[in-house]
């Protein structure tokens, strides 16, 4: 059968479908009016077994819309729990179906979720949808994450709808394709731990392990490795937000999850100006998921996963609760090795001293004096060209900087070497908010995807120090704060 199907690649598998009926609902499709393909990933398709020319056919357009599914698929949206600002509730793919699972020739499983694909039984009072606007910021942020090296969910395509949703005005509608290691979440577990029955959320854990864990299903205390191991997944994500600025903006349990990738990209946004207290969400009042929290917040989220796992851990309650506890303490401390670690590379500093976490304080207080922007700083460090950086004109970044100099001379390897370690830890771009805007608006506004696609090829390698990155690398001016990012439900 020489269908379109096995033209454009889709080899789908569901093993998602296959765990206790619980934790899905079959979903029919819900075709929308007019889909036009606005975006697709190339070298994403390509790296998925699939035809990057096939599916920019009529045919092609139709999966990414919703409108037909692609061979061998079994449309669900997921069940799934969790806690969102602390409040616990029940949750589910509101917005977003599972095709299934694309098997690579590597043999790698990645699930193919639309997201914005229409109403399911998880839906609540939504209308299922979502605007273009927020998808390509999806698309945006999370290529310009996989290019930082950092685990996240990918897009594969965006397309419009033909379509408008209400919102506060009416908008493009628009459907992005993800795909990920997988969709299990803290929530799913919470899901499982409080809907389920003890075995339910045993098939839930043995299948999590067989996706992501493998090596550890023959281990006698496999649930207890399996929280070992979200707990270095995620210490070791949050670190990389953290090197970074990236601020995620909506840390719910149903937004972390099991593979220790990055997901839904509502009101994320990178930081200019270090300050720990930044919060760009207009929903997060509080500052819950403030950058410097999240650590603590990944520490919070993981310790719910590690609740939901008690009824696995031993049969005595009690026994369950001091080896999770255990595990939970580990947290903090592996976020702190991995978050120094990063922060010794991006100094150029091969070796540890044990006055490296003082040297790195020192800068930190520095910045947040003198406001300087968090991407920049290490920029302009990696460069030399400290010269158009107010904090690098005082006489304490002086002094700092001599306390660096002569830590790096005390150092084996070369100064080449090391300059280059901080090349490729110190990115010359990030997803700056007034670009990421400026993309979107032409995008939106004015049908005009040029910007964006000028912006994804800078951000494609952001180690690059090439000269083209240099512009994106300045501020807005005049600096267009505070900057505010929304949900886009
Ligand atoms: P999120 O903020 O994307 O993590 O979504 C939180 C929850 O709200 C999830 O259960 C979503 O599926 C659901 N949700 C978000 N937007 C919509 C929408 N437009 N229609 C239905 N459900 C939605
Ligand atoms: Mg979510």
């Amino acid at each position: 059968m020489t269908n379109k199907a096995t033209e454009t690649g889709w080899k789908l598998d569901n093993s998602y479908a296959r765990l206790p009926e619980k934790f899905f609902s079959k979903v029919e499709l819900k075709p929308v009016s007019a889909p036009k393909l606005v975006k697709l990933n190339h070298s994403l398709a390509k790296s998925l077994g699939l035809n990057a020319e096939a599916l920019q056919s009529e045919e092609g357009v139709a999966v990414f819309a919703g409108n037909e599914a692609p061979e061998g698929s079994l449309p669900i949206a997921q069940a799934y729990a969790g806690h969102q600002f602390g409040n616990f509730t029940m949750l589910g793919d509101g917005r977003a179906l599972l095709f299934g699972e694309q098997i690579t020739s590597q043999d790698e499983r990645y699930d193919i979720q639309l997201k914005g694909s229409g109403r399911t039984p998880y839906s609540r009072g939504g209308d299922g949808r979502a605007a273009l606007g927020p998808m390509l910021r999806e698309y945006i942020i999370s290529e310009a994450m996989h290019a930082l090296g950092i685990p996240t969910t990918r897009s594969l395509a965006v397309v419009t709808t033909g379509e408008s949703i209400v919102r506060e005005t009416e908008l493009p509608g628009a459907i992005l394709t993800r795909v990920a290691a997988s969709h299990l979440r803290v929530g799913t577990f919470q899901y499982g731990a409080n809907w389920g029955t003890a075995e339910e959320l045993r098939s839930l854990a043995d299948y999590a392990i067989k996706r992501h864990y493998p090596h550890i299903e023959a281990s006698e205390d496999r649930y207890l490795s399996l929280l070992q191991e979200v707990i270095e997944r995620q210490a070791a994500l949050i670190a990389k937000w953290q090197l970074v600025g990236f601020i995620h903006g909506v840390m719910n349990t149903d937004n972390m999850t099991i593979s220790g990738e990055t997901i839904d990209y509502g009101p994320c946004a990178f930081m200019d100006t270090y300050d720990p207290a930044t919060v760009f969400s207009s929903i997060d009042l509080q500052g819950r998921y403030a950058y410097g929290n999240q650590p603590i917040i990944g520490g919070w989220n993981l310790a719910r996963f590690a609740e939901s796992l008690l009824p696995l851990l031993h049969e005595d309650e009690e026994q369950s609760v001091e080896i999770a506890q255990k595990a939970i303490e580990g947290y903090m401390g592996l976020y702190q090795s991995n978050w120094l670690a990063g922060m010794r590379a991006k100094l150029g500093l091969f070796n540890e001293e044990a006055e490296d976490e003082a040297l790195i304080e020192e800068l930190f207080r520095l910045m947040h004096k003198h406001r300087a922007d968090y991407t920049n700083t290490f920029r302009v460090l990696t460069t030399g060209q400290l010269q158009g950086m107010d904090m690098c004109n005082t006489k304490e970044f002086d002094t700092w900087h001599k306390r660096w100099q002569e830590r790096l001379d005390r150092q084996e390897g070369s100064k080449a070497s090391s300059e280059q370690l901080m090349r490729d830890n110190n990115p010359a771009v990030i997803p700056r908010n007034h670009r990421v805007e400026e993309a979107l608006e032409a995008a939106v506004e004015r049908d005009d995807f040029s910007v964006m696609e000028r912006l994804l090829a800078v951000l494609s390698d952001p180690y690059a120090y090439s000269p083209e990155q240099e512009e994106y690398a300045a501020l807005p001016e005049p600096p267009d704060r505070p900057y505010r990012t929304y949900c886009g439900t």
